[in-house]
């Protein structure tokens, strides 16, 4: 099988009417653009790659995924569309949200273990016990199809373009992108993103092959990924013009500037790029795109991950509490008494 432009141009037809066709924001004072995935149907770019995966009659009798979340509440949600039975394996440490995301749409959740081949191992136990199709999580033609969409439309929503910076897990966001940009405006460059704490596409690249992490360490639970995929890396050592890291405070930081000045509900992976912006690790010499690419998180540990006054850069101390000098507002009928 091969991939090439067509096949996202098919995935962008394939979802019209599925997906939604996500806003892009300005930042004030820049020439930087946010891509708010974050509002996408289930949260997080990841139902175009599944929906698309799901137009394959290989899965019509049934699908089983092996996920950290986001892939598995998209699924979810495709295949509830389609009416195919779906089963994700998850991490026992998952985020509520995402578990609530995949039960939602109706899918049976089995938890497994903490590493993602744990998890994979049972999903392809399930899928054989079951007759059900095995779905990818990143690495998979179709996936990589479905996500480019992402880099197709920003070519049409932006009359100015010269970069666009995309977080990396597995690859599969980055590459469809990739393909999209190098195809249709190959003078764009495009540029990824990884936590040092799970920086496996950074060393894989310096040594030319595929290199496997044995630690995985950053709150980004949806880069959590130890290795590149066999689809996916050498779309990125072909296409991808530059590779750098973020560390978890730049994260915070980010989420914590998108949450208080641009009111985006954001997730830590989600933010990777913003925080790459903001700790002044991008090149900004022409209009950029960040991929916002999700913003599944419990509210519990958005306000653990954005609270501290710690990690804002200029906002100082921020917190619920109520100022002694700040104004009482009393609603009497009507009236606003100061
Ligand atoms: C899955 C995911 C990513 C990484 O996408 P890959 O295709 O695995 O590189 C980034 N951000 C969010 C929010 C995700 O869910």
């Amino acid at each position: 099988m091969v991939l090439g432009l067509r096949d996202v141009f098919t995935a962008h037809s394939v979802l019209q009417g599925v997906i939604r066709r996500t806003p892009v924001f300005a930042v004030p004072d820049s020439t930087v653009y946010l891509k708010a995935e974050n509002l996408q149907h289930t949260g997080s770019f990841k139902i175009r790659g599944a929906f698309t995966l799901l137009c394959d009659p290989a899965f019509r009798s049934g699908v089983v995924t092996a996920s950290s979340g986001n892939h598995g509440s998209a699924l979810a949600y495709a295949a509830a569309q389609q009416n195919i039975p779906a089963c994700v394996v998850m991490p026992q440490d998952a985020p509520a949200v995402k578990v609530a995301g995949c039960r939602r749409h109706g899918a049976e959740v089995i938890f497994c273990g903490h590493t993602s081949s744990q998890r994979q191992q049972r999903a392809h136990d399930v899928a054989r016990e079951r007759k059900w199709a095995y779905a990818e999580s990143y690495d998979h033609p179709r996936i990589i199809a479905g996500q480019g969409t992402v880099g197709l439309e920003l070519v049409q929503q932006m009359r100015e373009l010269g970069q666009v910076v995309c977080p990396m897990g597995g690859g599969g966001l980055i590459s469809g992108i990739a393909l999209v940009i190098k195809g249709l405006a190959p003078h764009v460059k495009v540029v990824g993103v990884e936590p040092k704490g799970a920086a496996r596409m950074t060393f894989s690249l310096a040594s030319g092959t595929p290199q496997v992490l044995t630690t995985v360490d950053t709150i980004a639970d949806g880069l959590r990924v130890d290795k590149p995929g066999a689809w996916t890396f050498p779309l990125i050592q072909q296409l991808v013009d530059d590779v750098i890291t973020v560390d978890d405070d730049d994260i915070r930081t980010a989420m914590h500037r998108l949450f208080y000045d641009h009111k985006l509900v954001v997730e830590p992976s989600g933010a990777a790029t913003f925080a790459a912006f903001l700790a002044g690790h991008l090149n900004i010499t022409s209009h950029t795109a960040l991929i916002v690419s999700g913003g599944n998180i419990d509210a519990s540990r958005l306000d653990q991950l954005v609270a501290p006054s710690g990690s804002s850069g200029e906002n100082g101390s921020v917190s619920g509490k109520k100022e002694s000098s700040e104004v009482e507002v009393v609603i009497n009928e009507g009236r606003a008494e100061f």
